[in-house]
C-alpha cells in the first residue's frame, strides 16, 4: 500500500543507482539489471537477473530468489528504514529519466568463448575496476584508440576465462547485431600462442559487415580487423594467404556478393616495410583488384592504427585512402616503383 506514495521515477533513480548496469526494455516496460544484494555470483557482468516489473510494483531477482515492493527492496540496499524513504520520496522533485534506453537483442552467451567482460561497457569495466588484469586491457585498447576509432564494432571484450582464449582481446564479427564469429588477440607477451586465434568450427564471415552502410559507395577491405575500425565501411577478412587465389571464405564472398554497387579497395598493411603485404597486394592488383598503395610520406606507419595512434586520430578518410589507391598496371607500376 505504501508503495503507492513513491513516484515511478523515484523508484527507477534508485535501481538506475543500485543495479549493475541497468537496462529499460521499453517493449515490456521492464527494468533489468544485475543485482546489488546476491551480486548474481559469477555472472556479474554479464546477465541480468533482477527485474523491477513496473505495472505489478515488485522488484526480484531469478539468482537469489529475492522478491518484494521496491520500497522494501530500497529500503535492504540502501540500509534505510521505509519511513525515511517514504520521506524522502515525498520530498524531493523526481523527474530523472534513464539516458541509457536500450532495447537491443540479448548477446547470446554462447557466442563468446568463457567468461567475458565488454571492455565498451563502462558499467562493467567500473565494476571490474580494482581488477588488474582487466584495466590492463582496458587501457589497451585506449592506447590502440580502438574505444573511439570511428569504425569500431559495437562491443570488444576481454576474456577472463577460457581454455584457448583466456587473457586475450576478443574481437566480436557481427551478422545482423549477432555475433556469429570472433578472433582472439593476444595481449600480453607471456602469450605463446598466435597473435590472432578463431573461433574453432566455425567458418569466418567478414568483420564489420553490420557497419556497412550507404556513407560512401566503397568498401574498405583490410587483412585484420583493428586496421578497418578507422575507415567509414571499413571491413575485414581476418587475414589473407599470399599463396592462396581464395581471398573469401565462400561465406565471406556471399556476404560480399550483398553489396555488389560497391566498390572495393583493398588496403594491406604498409608494401614499404611489411614483404608479405607487398607481394599480397601484387596478386590482388594483377586479380585486377584495387589496392591502396602506400604513399612515401607514410613510410614510418605500419598499418593504419599505428598512424592513427602516433597522429592521434579517430578517422582516416576514404578520399585520402581513394586518392592513393590503383588498379591494374598502373598499380602494379606504382607499387615497383614506390616500394
Ligand atoms: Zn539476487
Amino acid at each position: 500500500m505504501l508503495d503507492k506514495v513513491i513516484p515511478d521515477s523515484y523508484i527507477i533513480e534508485k535501481f538506475y543507482e543500485h543495479a549493475g548496469y541497468p537496462r529499460y526494455k521499453k517493449t515490456t516496460n521492464v527494468y533489468e539489471g544485475g543485482c546489488p544484494l546476491c551480486r548474481e555470483g559469477n555472472s556479474w557482468g554479464r546477465k541480468r537477473r533482477l527485474y523491477y516489473i513496473v505495472k505489478d510494483s515488485s522488484i526480484f531477482c531469478h539468482n537469489c530468489g529475492w522478491s518484494s515492493s521496491p520500497l522494501k527492496w530500497i529500503s535492504e540496499v540502501e540500509g534505510i528504514s521505509q519511513f525515511d524513504i517514504l520521506r524522502e520520496a515525498k520530498n524531493i522533485e523526481h523527474e530523472f529519466v534513464p539516458t541509457d534506453v536500450e532495447i537491443e537483442k540479448e548477446v547470446n552467451e554462447d557466442s563468446l568463448p568463457g567468461d567475458c567482460v565488454n571492455l565498451f561497457d563502462k558499467a562493467q569495466t567500473a565494476f571490474y575496476s580494482n581488477n588488474k588484469k582487466v584495466l590492463n586491457a582496458y587501457n589497451y585498447i585506449r592506447e590502440r584508440r580502438l574505444d573511439t576509432a570511428i569504425n569500431r564494432p559495437r562491443s570488444l571484450w576481454y576474456c577472463m576465462d577460457d581454455r584457448i582464449h583466456k587473457e586475450r582481446i576478443i574481437i566480436p564479427f557481427y551478422e545482423d547485431n549477432e555475433i556469429v564469429f570472433y578472433q582472439s588477440r593476444k595481449l600480453l607477451s607471456g602469450d605463446k600462442k598466435p597473435k590472432y586465434l578463431s573461433k574453432l568450427n566455425t567458418e569466418k564471415s567478414v568483420f564489420n559487415f553490420d557497419n556497412i552502410s550507404p556513407v560512401s559507395n566503397n568498401i574498405f577491405i583490410f587483412e585484420g580487423p583493428i586496421d578497418s575500425f578507422f575507415v567509414r565501411n571499413g571491413v575485414a577478412i581476418g587475414g589473407i594467404q599470399s599463396t592462396s587465389k581464395n581471398t573469401f571464405t565462400p561465406y565471406q564472398q556471399s556476404q560480399i556478393n550483398r553489396y555488389p554497387f560497391y566498390d572495393k579497395v583493398w588496403v594491406l598493411d604498409n608494401q614499404f616495410i611489411d614483404e608479405s603485404a607487398k607481394e599480397k597486394t601484387l596478386i590482388l592488383l594483377k586479380e585486377g583488384h584495387s589496392c591502396f598503395i602506400w604513399p612515401k610520406e607514410l613510410k614510418m606507419f605500419k598499418d593504419f592504427n599505428d598512424i592513427c595512434i602516433k597522429g592521434r586520430r579517430d578517422e582516416i578518410t576514404s578520399p585520402f585512402i581513394l586518392s592513393n589507391t590503383y588498379k591494374g598496371v598502373e598499380g602494379i607500376i606504382k607499387l615497383n616503383l614506390s616500394t
